[in-house]
């Protein structure tokens, strides 16, 4: 699943492209996507003659501002004032296309422009979301409302990580996936920044010290940044606005490398699996705390 890094990729894709023409059609396949109640209104329409704004994120969802048509007061006109919501799911790709290529397999909605360049949303596996509406309408409901602190945010700090998880009698790896207290991080960057902070990822939120909680922010920032600046992390799914693949797997410390050595101390790596979700970890430099994992 695209986590904060690859949705930053695809944001500067679609902004590089510097699309500036209003929405001419909208097209959308017959099929539903997947992703969830608070997706069921699409309400795409309203982009019609809307022209782009700034492409902005939030935790994993691209947000698209769009200028509203001719038709808008002046003051309408001058801020963006409607949204285009994206979320990527497990598979989603989207980027910008002439509208004489080829329509790749999967594409179930496509926005296209003056300029006759095409916004293509693909999902092979449909749990991605797209929605639209006013901008204020988008902000003030799930599920961007509900999203906690972005993590390259500069107030994200230990103290705040620590506020906003340490009461949490979850595993720390997964209280860090919950989007309601920390936006964008998913399962690899939270397995890479628990190697880097050397905290066992099955340790109880409520066991994490100070300094541990400081060592954990920052690994948590600096395994993001690198992510954005290798352009994400392929796996299975996930390509770039272009097409074009992240490198970032090439830099992963140690997750997909159980029973290689840590690239720390030379034992070898040890997989996990909890609550569904595996994981990799360094039996030594992450050792087990005595008492104080989750089972
Ligand atoms: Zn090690």
């Amino acid at each position: 699943m695209p986590e904060l890094p690859e949705v930053e990729s695809v944001r500067r894709g679609l902004a590089a492209a510097r699309v500036r023409a209003p929405v001419r059609t909208l097209w959308r396949s017959e099929h539903r996507l997947r992703i969830g109640k608070h997706w069921r209104e699409e309400n795409l329409e309203v982009l019609v003659g809307a022209r782009p704004g700034p492409v902005r994120r939030r935790g994993k969802h691209i947000i698209w501002e769009f200028f509203s048509r001719s038709s808008a007061s002046n003051a309408e006109k001058q801020k963006p004032a409607l949204g285009l919501l994206i979320h990527l799911g497990m598979s989603g790709r989207c980027g910008i296309a002439r509208s004489a290529e080829p329509r790749a397999r999967h594409t179930h909605m496509m926005l296209r422009f003056e300029d006759d360049r095409e916004l293509r949303f693909v999902d092979p596996r449909r749990f991605g979301g797209l929605r639209a509406g006013t901008l204020a309408k988008l902000r003030a409901a799930p599920p961007l409302s509900t999203l906690g602190i972005e993590p390259l945010d500069p107030a994200f700090c230990g103290a705040e990580l620590q506020t906003r998880l340490g009461a949490s009698k979850r595993a720390i790896r997964d209280a860090l996936l919950d989007q309601h207290a920390v936006a964008g991080i998913g399962n690899i960057y939270a397995v890479e920044a628990l190697f880097i902070a050397k905290i066992h990822p099955l340790t109880r939120a409520t066991r994490i010290r100070p300094t541990a909680w400081e060592r954990l922010a920052k690994a948590l920032v600096q395994v993001l940044e690198q992510g954005i600046a290798n352009g994400g992390t392929t796996l299975k799914d996930f390509r770039n606005v272009v097409g074009e693949v992240g490198r970032n797997q090439d830099d992963l410390s140690v997750y997909g490398r159980a029973g290689q050595p840590c690239p720390s101390c030379g034992r070898p790596l040890e997989g996990f699996t909890h609550g569904g979700r595996s994981g990799v970890l360094c039996p030594v430099d992450q050792a087990r705390p005595r008492g104080g994992w989750v089972r």
